[in-house]
């Protein structure tokens, strides 16, 4: 039955974005509205991250929300990259003064923060798209598929990458910046443990290759294949066998098991600049997309969600001023470039350029020269495990 109802802020997508924004306003008593066209079952199936920054933990941990992610999941401490027969372990853990990553799979998190929140008594809408979305001076509304109508003073768009949010944006209200990069992945999840207790990342001659924990029982890979190539090239048994290939080191076994999901990779990046337009706030995956290299799409996502309920707090107690609320923007910004740059810094590193593609041999040796650096130089390790782990949460 369609409705019309009305609301402080009315969120888009019930993604890791939307739903810690929804869980720190509840906590703050701002009346909110989560929408998103998934039903819970379809949200907590999907498979993707796994890798959640020390700042990440801390949030979940702040919303009362992290009793789960701590007694499952698993402190993340070190990296292991291999690299023409040799192998350096980093632990990021031991540079950044003891903080780390945890592993817990994105879909755990997406159930816990959905859980907390509709336990809290947080209005959470399932299982109806947003059409269509109108803002005037005084607000915004967001047309639903079923016909209803919801009325709200700020919209924060958490509706991922091909959401309405960054559809409406208006001509010229912001500038987008992409990249494609010139490699592709086969990613995939297999019924195996882990072969190692960290993450390793190979680069060799037949093309990268990552092993990513996710849990006990489950482990992600991934595999640089050539450009183009789609998944039904790729049978399981050809992936064990570049696995076992390129993975490979002397007295190191591959753990096995039936592969669960394979999906092609895009590999882009984009930010869009502001990540706002007038009353509408883009937030995670709906402002800027990331390399996967370095687990850092949800962290963002996260950190934006943080930001933005900070300046909507600033906001109210300046009077709703607009000077304050541009401020999610201006401090949004630098840290996604700094993931950016990072990501792309680590993907670069450890990628076999096609023997064609211009300067190859001169680019490997680029390569060959940041992980030597990375395995001698304390200065450099230091600088990479801060960029790994991630900033400080907001407030330290
Ligand atoms: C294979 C893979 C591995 C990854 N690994 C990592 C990792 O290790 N670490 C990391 O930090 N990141 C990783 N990422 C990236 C991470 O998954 C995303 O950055 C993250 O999901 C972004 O969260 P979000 O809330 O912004 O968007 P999403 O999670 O995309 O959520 C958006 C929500 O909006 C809803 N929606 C969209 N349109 C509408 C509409 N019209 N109406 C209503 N609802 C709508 C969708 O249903 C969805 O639930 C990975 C991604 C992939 C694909």
């Amino acid at each position: 039955m369609p409705y019309e109802a009305t609301t402080r802020v009315v969120i888009l997508g019930a993604g890791p974005a939307g739903l810690t924004l929804g869980n720190l306003l509840h906590a703050r008593q701002v009346p909110c509205v989560v929408i998103d066209k998934f039903d819970r079952e379809q949200l907590v199936g999907r498979t993707r991250a796994g890798l959640l920054e020390y700042r990440t933990v801390e949030t979940i941990r702040r919303l009362g929300l992290a009793d789960r992610l701590l007694a499952e999941g698993h402190r993340h401490t070190g990296c292991e990259f291999r690299f023409t027969d040799q192998r350096t372990y980093t632990d990021f853990s031991e540079l950044y003064d003891g903080r780390a990553h945890h592993v817990y799979p994105q879909q755990e998190v997406v159930a816990d923060l959905l859980d907390g929140l509709v336990k809290a008594g947080g209005d959470v809408r399932l299982g109806v798209a947003a059409e269509r979305l109108e803002q005037t001076a005084d607000g915004v509304t967001v047309h639903l598929a079923d016909g209803s109508v919801i009325h709200g003073d700020y919209l924060a768009g958490a509706d991922g990458q091909h959401g309405i949010a960054r559809a409406s944006t208006p001509a010229g209200a912001t500038t987008e910046y992409e990249m494609r990069h010139e490699f592709q992945w086969l990613t995939l999840t297999a019924a195996a443990a882990p072969s190692a207790e960290w993450t390793i990342y190979a680069q060799h001659e037949r093309g990268f290759a990552g092993h990513l924990l996710r849990s006990d029982t489950v482990t992600r890979f991934h595999l640089q294949v050539p450009v183009g190539d789609t998944v039904e090239s790729w049978s399981d048994d050809r992936i064990w066998d570049e696995l076992r290939a390129r993975l490979a080191h002397p007295g190191w076994t591959l753990n096995e098991g039936p592969v669960l999901t394979k999906n092609m990779l895009d590999m882009r990046s984009r930010v869009a600049e502001p990540m706002q337009y007038g009353r509408v706030f883009l937030v995670g995956d709906a402002a800027h997309i990331i390399s996967p290299s370095g687990g850092k799409g949800l962290n963002l996502a996260v950190a934006d969600a943080v930001e933005l309920d900070r300046v909507l707090a600033e906001a109210d107690l300046a009077g709703g001023d607009p000077a304050a609320l541009d401020a999610y923007s201006e401090r949004r910004v630098p840290d996604v470039w700094k993931a950016q740059e990072f990501s792309h810094a680590l993907l670069h590193m450890m990628h076999t350029y096609e023997d064609e593609a211009p300067e190859a041999a001169f680019r490997q040796r680029l390569q060959q020269s940041r992980l030597w650096q990375l395995a001698t130089s304390d200065a450099y390790a230091r600088s990479f495990a801060a960029s790994y782990i991630g900033p400080l949460p907001v407030g330290g």
